[in-house]
């Protein structure tokens, strides 16, 4: 079937409180392993392609991959650009038949001020008081409003972001790269992390001025986290959930405790008002953001295929397997974000059908 909006399939699962995976995808196998896997599972799904992505494949290659999966499957699948740096790239995302834009203001604001002061690597109380003054908050307002309404005039709606969700990259210094992730992070990071934090009283506004339809909030997950170890802030999510009343996006989620059990199984204890993505769901989460998990999924299977068939010289050989378990690893992801079943369609499915067949 064509590409969907993700609106209404937001507002569903807002209401119906399940959350809907969006996974970004690199290369083609990724985008068949994702979607297949989602009508496996009879499951609406998001593709959405980073600014990473933008860059390693060009518009039209990320845009038109993700289109043709969709015209197969018998699921709705949904075109997201994740991180979208200003207006003119969502224009040019919005031409190119996206049918869900992002606007991420902090990021956008961050890169001027990085190239206004020609200072690269700003110090973290540098970012802190940018990224949460007034200043900072107008600007957002002001870009995020002109998306909205440029795509609300094509009926495509407008993910905003509001807090700052760092990288793991922006903590090395204190961390280290080689850090093992079987512990929590060190409570001086937590600090750092809380200090990015969204203002629900902001978020309120933010959500009235510019009329975005659902909100990314930086509420303890950490971008590019190689491990599940990070629990979210669940009473700023309630409390930031009550007042928008709109779908939450959670991003990092790679790095986020999924299940109470996985905690117990980590030793790791969630402390008081925090939770995991399960309990996130029932307080306003609806999309969930899924992209280094599954990176490391494809690609500890080709890193396997390759030791274990080094003189194999046929590509589809390797990338296969990385396929197949990309796929029941993204399954695994939607059940437990409750949206299976929920992508039921009058569509008949045609994926893996479109072999060339010889003439009778
Ligand atoms: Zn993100």
């Amino acid at each position: 079937m064509p590409l969907v909006s993700s609106k209404e399939l937001l507002l569903k699962a807002h209401r119906e409180h399940f959350g809907i995976g969006a996974f970004n995808a690199n290369n083609m196998e990724m985008v068949q392993a994702i979607i297949e896997a989602a009508e496996e599972e009879k499951a609406p799904v998001i593709l959405q392609v980073s600014q990473g992505t933008l860059k390693y494949a060009g518009l039209e290659f990320a845009a038109n991959l993700v289109k043709t999966g969709a015209e197969l499957a018998s699921v709705p699948v949904v075109l997201h650009l994740d991180h979208g740096t200003d207006f003119y790239q969502n224009v040019r995302c919005l031409r190119a038949g996206f049918t869900s834009l992002m606007y991420d203001g902090t990021e956008g604001m961050l890169d001027a001020c990085k190239k206004m002061s020609g200072d690269n690597k700003p110090s973290f109380e540098v970012i802190y008081k940018k990224v949460q003054s007034q200043e900072a908050f107008e600007e957002n307002v002001r870009i995020t409003k002109m998306i909205v309404d440029m795509a609300h005039a094509c009926d495509v709606p407008v993910e905003a972001e509001l807090g700052k969700i760092p990288r793991i990259d922006d903590f090395w210094e204190i961390i280290g790269k080689k850090f093992n992730y079987s512990a929590r992070l060190p409570e001086s990071v937590q600090k750092m992390v809380e200090k990015l934090f969204a203002d629900p009283k902001n978020a309120e506004e933010f959500v009235q001025l510019t009329g975005c339809d659902s909100l990314a909030v930086a509420c303890g997950s950490i971008h590019g986290m190689k491990a599940g170890t990070q629990p979210l802030n669940i009473r700023l999510l309630d409390e930031i959930s009550s007042r928008t009343n709109i779908p939450l996006v959670l991003h990092g989620s790679s790095g986020v405790i999924k299940t109470m059990k996985d905690a117990e199984a980590s030793g790791i204890r969630p402390g008081k008002n925090e939770g995991t993505i399960e309990d996130a769901l029932r307080y306003g989460i609806s999309k969930i953001n899924v992209s280094t998990e599954l990176q490391i999924t494809f690609i500890d299977m080709v890193r396997k295929e390759m030791e274990n068939n080094p003189g194999e010289k046929d590509v589809r050989k390797i990338f296969l397997p990385a396929k197949t378990a990309l796929k029941s690893r993204v399954r695994c992801l939607i059940r437990l974000f409750g949206s299976s079943g929920k992508g039921h369609t009058g569509f008949v499915s045609k994926l893996g059908k479109s072999e060339i067949m010889h003439p009778e």
